[in-house]
């Protein structure tokens, strides 16, 4: 038997309506901040993931689905959404598009072949928002303010936002050769990751799951203490506004993010619910300054975070919220002869056409097992048609809440449940 490719998963009608109610949910909430949809391909040139992400990252060298195409052509499945809505910024030239930022949304499948594990799929979905072309700490409070508003709409209790600032190129030079000076004389004794790390971005050293327990990872020197004055002021507003809206936090120096191209404001939020398990970060993003420079495009700079629906549903679950299920139907029309089914057919035909959802029963059952079936598919009203109902053609429109009937013609109880 074949079966679902590892870390992947269907999800079936039961669950499907989950994914349907949290993506109406993140296209309004999008909507409220003024951000926009954008739909960029599944798969695009390797070059942009390796040149954007960065080659020392652990999604450019161990996770990407690359592959040839029959034009031998190297394209990867898309395993992050910043790249691609920066490469589409800067192709489809919207540095001068009236309004600045252009803020943008997406929600797409994202692949990476990672290790499969609770929260960790090969294929998952990210909504991810993007606003790029300004500067201003206004904007990172914007975006921060809708990461919490996200989660907070759900019902989301047990939240811990934290963020860190990483400083702009030149606070991060003089970071990145502290950190030299700090682990060289120990190199040897971190994981081999680390120790290519050391030369390639040293700060992801302080991001390292192996060696995070390490007491030179633990005294490190703290990012704050090299950042310039420029620096420094950004992240004190940014730190002032959210103190402005009460949005809680907490600040993490050692908080560096995976990517290579952040710079000023990094954050993550986590879940503290009880059994939420091993993974506990929700989400993550930060200021991109450089990165459009970086691939070619004009001076500008972004910021934005990217969420798994995956690991939502997680969080949800472990803080026993339930997501409403609307599922339902309009009319259920049970069926007693033959003659009653055809009927049936034609007459859900003309409801549907009305925008009204009705089902009937397609397997010759008795009539309890329909209303059962009707039970189990939601239904608002029922009616039943047998030779009677033929004959005069109407049938007792039964309200499946309160039990009360009314006697109408099958024309008017098309229009009567139109109205409803
Ligand atoms: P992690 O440290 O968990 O590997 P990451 O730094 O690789 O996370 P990002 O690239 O920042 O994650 O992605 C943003 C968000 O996407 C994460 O916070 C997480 O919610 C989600 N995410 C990342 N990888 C996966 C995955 N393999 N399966 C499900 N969700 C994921
Ligand atoms: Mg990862």
């Amino acid at each position: 038997m074949i079966q679902v490719p590892r870390g992947t998963q269907d999800i079936l009608p039961g669950e499907s309506y989950k994914w349907q109610y949290i993506e109406k949910k993140l296209h309004e909430i999008a909507k409220n901040y003024n951000y926009e949809e954008i739909r960029t391909p599944m798969f695009e040139s390797t070059d942009l993931f390796v040149r954007a992400v960065g080659g020392s990252t652990d999604i450019v060298n161990k996770e990407m689905y690359t592959f040839l195409d029959k034009g031998d052509r190297s394209l990867t499945l898309r395993p992050e959404g910043t790249a691609p809505v920066v490469r589409s910024y800067i192709e489809n030239k919207m540095q001068h598009n009236v309004e600045q930022p252009v803020k943008l949304f997406y929600v797409a499948p994202m692949f990476r072949y990672e290790r499969k594990q609770k929260g960790r799929y090969r294929q998952f979905v990210q909504f991810g928002v993007e606003a790029i072309g300004v500067e201003d700490p206004l904007i990172d409070v914007e975006i921060l303010s809708m990461l919490m508003h996200i989660y907070q709409s759900f019902g989301l209790k047990n939240l811990k936002l934290v963020i860190n600032s990483i400083g702009d190129m030149e606070s991060r030079n003089e970071y990145n050769k502290a950190l030299v000076e700090h682990f060289s004389p120990r190199i040897g004794e971190f994981c081999s990751d680390c120790q290519s790390r050391i030369h390639t971005n040293p700060m992801r050293i302080l991001d390292c799951k192996k060696d995070r327990d390490h007491e030179l990872v633990k005294n490190a020197p703290r990012m704050y203490d090299y950042l310039n004055d420029e620096s420094k002021n950004y992240f004190e507003t940014v730190k002032a506004k959210l103190d402005d809206l009460n949005i809680a936090y907490a600040v993490d120096y050692n908080l560096v993010r995976g990517l290579d191209y952040y710079t000023h404001t990094a954050f993550e939020l986590m879940s503290n619910a009880d059994g939420f398990g091993a993974i506990t970060t929700l989400c993550g993003g930060g200021r991109y300054n450089g990165l459009l420079e970086m691939m070619d495009g004009p001076d500008k700079t972004g910021i934005g975070f990217a969420l798994s629906i995956e690991r939502l549903i997680l969080a949800l679950e472990a803080e026993g919220i339930d997501i409403p299920n609307e599922k339902g139907l309009d009319l259920y029309v049970c069926t007693m002869t033959d003659e009653a089914r055809d009927l049936a057919g034609t007459l859900l035909h003309k409801l549907r056409n009305r925008g009204i959802s009705a089902d009937m029963d397609y397997e010759n059952r008795k009539l309890k097992a329909q209303m059962k079936d009707a039970d189990r598919k939601n239904a608002r009203y029922t009616i039943v048609l047998g030779e009677d109902e033929i004959q005069n053609q109407s049938a007792d429109l039964k309200n499946m809440q309160t039990g009360e009937t009314k006697k109408l013609s099958f024309e008017e109880m098309i229009s009567t449940m139109e109205e409803i």
